[in-house]
């Protein structure tokens, strides 16, 4: 065999041995594989499958810088503010920070980014040539999605539903959508029935921004559920943020997230933008802004987490670590029972993988050798410490690997 990674764990504890030859794990088992070409040992630490970033913004990745800086904290001004400057970004630019932000992707273990690109009157198609461009460039290290996203709305601009197409056309691979954004919840019903339509079209999958706002009065969610219902598209639609759900009553809640969960609608919540932007026009108490994601997981819905953006006019933190997420939402959703981190541990594993979707996504003999080695024996030392990812081994080659050491000096 090429490779034999001994003395890890899979996350629910049990010893394992993994063997890659020829790209693909070739054996599991607990101990006693035979000798590889390259011995690496994992010390007790959880081999997993890789992770995925399931909501993600690479065109303004980065962007954080003097005339930049969101002074109110709110979503709107980070909006306002992009809205000036994105007719500058270049393609170039585009690939460099692209390649910044997939560098530290992999080295952290994540091997499918999903990305949302603006599509509107301002900026036309060229921000999406951009960042298709960039992920031709990056090919050989990870897989991207692109979502058109109309961040500007499409109800309350033409054009912008015009160029939708076009984008279906120039590198997009999902419909994306921002309901919420428009007028009134009729032109958010619009909206969606424009974006459902390109869908149509292409059969392609819809992964829409949803009520990204603490104000209750935005039930774009309910919305996409019917139209998801009507147009038969259960599994194949995502819902991003949801942040309005936190401040709807109990029955509201229960009657969409059952609608939510009968349409088949992925979930994504994005707690560490949500906590910084929504609540900022509140006082205390203030709301925590991010989707019921205990509620949603018990009626059955699939949740994942995403990082959404980083160190930019929207978010100044971030470093690409879906550990960093998952430990962040199992704070803002309060997970803190062993099976609720558990869960939250799979959010940007399992739980991500089946918006891509990712039928084989997993460890399995036969599987595509993508396989990440966590310095952690658990899922919450993995969310505690968020330790070195020790090796990242992609379609079976050692690729990245990281340690983290501290050297004591006397008198300690
Ligand atoms: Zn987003």
């Amino acid at each position: 065999m090429d490779i034999v990674i001994r003395n890890g764990v899979t996350d629910q504890g049990t010893p394992i041995e993994v063997g890659v030859e020829d790209g693909l794990i070739a054996a599991l088992a607990e101990g006693g594989l035979p000798a590889a070409a390259l011995e690496l040992d994992a010390q007790g630490g959880i081999i997993s499958p890789p992770f995925v970033e399931s909501h993600f913004h690479l065109e303004n990745a980065y962007l954080w810088a003097d005339g930049l800086i969101n002074q109110s904290g709110t979503l709107e001004e980070a909006i306002a503010i992009y809205a000036r400057i994105k007719q500058e970004l270049t393609a170039a630019d585009i690939r460099e920070r692209t390649g910044r932000v997939v560098r530290r992707a992999l080295a952290n273990g994540t091997f499918w980014l999903r990305s949302h690109v603006d599509i509107d009157h301002i900026s036309g198609l060229k921000i999406l040539k951009g960042v298709a461009a960039a992920r031709e460039a990056h090919r050989q290290q990870m897989e991207i999605q692109l979502v058109a996203f109309p961040q500007l709305g499409l109800a309350r601009n033409p054009e912008a539903a015009d160029l939708m197409w076009q984008a279906m056309e120039n590198g997009a691979d999902l419909v994306g959508g921002m309901p919420h954004g428009e007028r009134d919840m009729d032109d958010a019903a619009r909206h969606i029935e424009i974006a459902f339509a390109v869908a149509r079209h292409y059969d392609a999958d819809v992964d829409m921004h949803i009520d990204e706002t603490d104000d209750p009065a935005w039930k774009t969610l309910e919305l996409l559920a019917d139209q998801t219902l009507a147009d038969g598209r259960q599994g194949r639609v995502t819902a991003g943020h949801c942040c309005a759900m936190s401040a709807w009553d109990d029955a509201d809640a229960e009657r969409i997230i059952g609608k939510v969960r009968d349409a088949g609608i992925n979930v994504v919540t994005n707690a560490p933008i949500n906590l910084m932007l929504e609540g900022r026009g509140h006082h205390h108490p203030k709301p925590r802004g991010i989707a019921r994601v205990k509620e949603l997981m018990a009626a059955g819905v699939n949740v994942a987490c995403g990082q959404d953006d980083i160190q930019n006019m929207f978010y100044p933190f971030g470093k690409m670590d879906p550990l960093e997420v998952a430990l962040i939402t199992a704070h803002a959703a309060h997970m803190g029972a062993p099976e609720e981190i558990q869960a939250a541990f799979d959010m940007p594993r399992a739980n991500a993988a089946r918006l891509w979707p990712l039928p084989d996504y997993g460890l399995a003999v036969g599987a595509p050798a993508d396989l990440v080695v966590l310095d952690a024996p658990t899922p919450v030392a993995a969310l505690r410490c968020q330790p070195a990812r020790r090796y990242v081994i992609r379609r079976g080659r050692l690729v990245a690997e990281t340690r983290s050491e501290t050297t004591w000096h006397e008198p300690w």
